[in-house]
């Protein structure tokens, strides 16, 4: 399908990008599975090449590109030809706009020009283990002492959390009020924080998801971002570009999924002819072809609508339910028609597979965003 929303400049990005992958990442995406985590010198090469928070000021050594088509690009060109368990765009678009939009003029000029280098690498930390969907649940608290804040509390399932040099963590900092939290920015090395394990998951090997500890971490207030009481608001007004990305990782996934399963089929030979000519075969690849098309062309227009400053909250929550589900559905039908192969990790079909399941749960889970679109359809 030609789309519509790329010039002249986007492609030539693609084609960058796409070069630094297959010399940097696509020789060693298998090493970096079984090691559990992507070197960190991953981080300093992406930044080298201007890859991570496209978006910075060039004051900060960014690009000063605020367009999303470059993020949406790098994500496309992940899923073809990178390892999407190298979580640089959470670091760059998910996280590292917080320290531009609540951050200080001094915090930002101290923590930004080392995360679009790489020589920082961001984590942020909500979920507990005893609240996730529900923020307003957590237990994590910081308490003032002085100018300082002392920190107190546990995370987990924290993407970039074995390696990450700066996190930021959401607390509650108003005994009396649940929906008073503050987010405070940890620094590797402070003392009484503490890793826990790298957790071993279903999918995204690559990726470092870790526990994360703190005890009695006293965090100086150049280190608190915003208001300590409207940590709450701040992550509200992250969440619309935190699920287009989502969108665009699930759809990016399920195409790479379709591709590699029309392969497959066009090879396959099953009672004497190839698999691709089964009627099944032919129907449920056709389906799934106008089900993507159809998200591609709405999760562009959402990616204008962001650009444009016009992106609602329910129309982020119905691209990123829509192609999370677009995604479960693809792999689980490129599993089927790879047959035995892909249940077997040598097909690339089952590693997709693995990685889908997620996209359901994290970003807000699927029963989250229904409950976010029904808002705006009954009490708007
Ligand atoms: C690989 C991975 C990486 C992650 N990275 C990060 C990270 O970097 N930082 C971070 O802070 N968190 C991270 N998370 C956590 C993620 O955001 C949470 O797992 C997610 O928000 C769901 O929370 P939960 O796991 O506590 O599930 P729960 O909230 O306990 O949900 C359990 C079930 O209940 C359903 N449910 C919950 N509330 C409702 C409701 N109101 N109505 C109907 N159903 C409901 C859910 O949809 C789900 O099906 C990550 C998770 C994973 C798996």
């Amino acid at each position: 399908m030609q789309r519509k929303i790329f010039s002249e400049e986007h492609e030539q990005f693609r084609e960058a990008y796409r070069r630094f992958l297959e010399r940097e990442v696509l020789p060693y995406r298998e090493q970096w599975r079984a090691a559990g985590f992507v070197p960190r010198d991953m981080f300093k090469k992406m930044g080298e090449q201007g890859f991570l928070m496209t978006w910075a000021p060039e004051e900060f050594g960014g690009l000063g590109l605020r367009d999303f088509c470059f993020q949406q690009i790098m994500i496309e060109e992940d899923a073809q030809y990178g390892e999407v368990g190298f979580f640089h765009t959470v670091h760059s678009r998910l996280i590292g706009p917080y320290l531009q939009h609540v951050g200080s003029p001094e915090q930002q000029a101290r923590f930004i020009p080392k995360c679009v280098s790489g020589e920082n690498i961001l984590a942020i930390a909500m979920t507990e283990p005893d609240a996730g969907s529900d923020v307003a649940g957590i237990k994590t608290r910081a308490v003032r002492d002085g100018d300082d804040w002392l920190l107190n509390g546990s995370k987990t399932y924290i993407s970039n959390g074995i390696q990450a040099d700066l996190i930021i963590v959401a607390a509650k900092t108003d005994a009396e009020n649940p929906r008073k939290i503050g987010l405070f920015v940890v620094e590797a090395g402070m003392d009484g924080f503490a890793r826990g394990r790298n957790l071993s998951k279903l999918g995204l090997k690559a990726q470092d998801t870790a526990e994360l500890f703190f005890n009695n971490v006293r965090i100086p207030a150049k280190n608190v971002l915003g208001d300590p009481s409207k940590g709450m608001h701040y992550l509200m007004q992250g969440l619309v570009e935190e699920r287009l990305i989502a969108a665009c990782i699930s759809l990016a996934a399920a195409q790479r999924a379709f591709d590699v399963t029309r392969n497959y089929v066009s090879e396959r030979q099953v009672f004497g002819q190839s698999l691709s000519h089964m009627q099944n075969t032919r129907f449920k690849m056709a389906g799934l072809r106008a089900e993507l098309n159809a998200l591609q062309v709405f999760v562009d227009y959402c990616v204008t609508a962001h650009n444009d400053g016009e992106l609602t909250v329910s129309q982020a929550a119905e691209a990123k339910l829509l192609t999370s589900e677009l995604e479960g559905r693809m792999v689980d039908e490129g599993v089927q028609l790879h047959g035995g192969a892909g249940y077997m990790t040598e097909y690339e079909i089952c590693n997709l597979y693995a990685n889908a399941r997620v996209a359901r749960i994290l970003a807000g889970s699927s029963e989250i965003m229904k409950e976010i679109i029904a808002r705006n359809v009954f009490d708007a």
